[in-house]
């Protein structure tokens, strides 16, 4: 089923991990794609893999000029955005006592403030056509906090909160906001952790092993469909059942 044959989708972070894994999935879906990451050349890696129309834009998220600039472009490349995934984002992880400004800050601005800069960037053109998905990439970390990523999960919990506040203020518009929340998902941004922590987390996972890209791709094509018009301000939870 081709069921977002003619939107537009534009894909945060796009470059590879779960947003290249969502650019190919709403891409099989029938929408065009506009892939997003801090380098053009590395989206480009992911639109040339896509089964229909996509284009490559650089934007570093935590900057609102550039996210204002590259809605206008996506519209003019690709059309007004329909559907618009928050998956940038990054990690910089210690414990609390050595946690430095940056460090908070740096996550802060990606995580939290990039959802903001993209989202308050298309949600008028969204409202005026009363239509528009959102979907923001949080984490279960968000909902359960962990030790060692206090800048992290209060940056996923604060698009939690983010998320719902936008979901009440534009539904009435008929634009919809959830927040998919993935577990632990096999990409570069987990692939440091050592052997010992990955066979403890594989235990708490009552599905046996961990998340894919593609696992969270579905869960977002989904959320971006028809079969979730009545969806909003919604967490799903896409961790095999790790927190429950
Ligand atoms: P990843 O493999 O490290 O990829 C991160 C992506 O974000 C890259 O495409 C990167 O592109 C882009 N990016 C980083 N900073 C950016 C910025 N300032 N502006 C624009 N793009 C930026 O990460 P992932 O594991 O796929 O994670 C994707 C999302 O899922 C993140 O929000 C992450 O927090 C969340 N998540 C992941 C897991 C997991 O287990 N992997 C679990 C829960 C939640 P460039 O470097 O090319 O700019």
């Amino acid at each position: 089923m081709r069921e977002l044959e003619g939107k537009v989708a534009v894909v945060t972070g796009g470059s590879r991990g779960i947003g290249r894994a969502t650019a190919s999935e709403l891409s099989r879906a029938g929408a065009s794609v506009a892939v997003v990451a801090r380098s053009r050349e590395r989206a480009q890696g992911t639109v040339d893999g896509l089964d229909g129309p996509g284009e490559a834009f650089a934007c570093d998220v935590s900057n609102p000029a550039q996210c204002a600039d590259l809605m206008s472009a996506v519209a003019d490349c690709l059309g007004p955005v329909d559907i618009l995934v928050n998956n940038a984002g990054i990690t910089r992880d210690n414990i609390l006592i050595r946690l430095k400004d940056e460090d908070w800050q740096a996550v802060m601005d990606t995580n939290l403030r990039g959802a903001f800069n993209t989202t308050r960037a298309v949600a008028r053109g969204m409202m005026k056509r009363r239509s528009g998905r959102i979907i923001n990439i949080a984490s279960v970390v968000g909902l359960t906090g962990n030790r060692g990523q206090a800048n992290y999960a209060a940056s996923k919990a604060g698009l939690v909160g983010f998320t719902k506040s936008v979901a009440q203020e534009l539904a009435a518009r008929g634009v919809l906001a959830n927040v998919v929340a993935p577990g632990f998902i096999e990409t570069d941004m987990t692939a440091e952790l050592p052997e010992e922590a990955r066979e403890g987390l594989a235990e708490r996972i009552p599905l046996g092993r961990f998340g894919t890209p593609e696992d969270v791709a579905g869960a977002i094509r989904f959320l971006a469909g028809p079969a979730a018009a009545y969806i909003t301000g919604q967490v799903l939870v896409v961790d095999g059942g790790m927190v429950m």
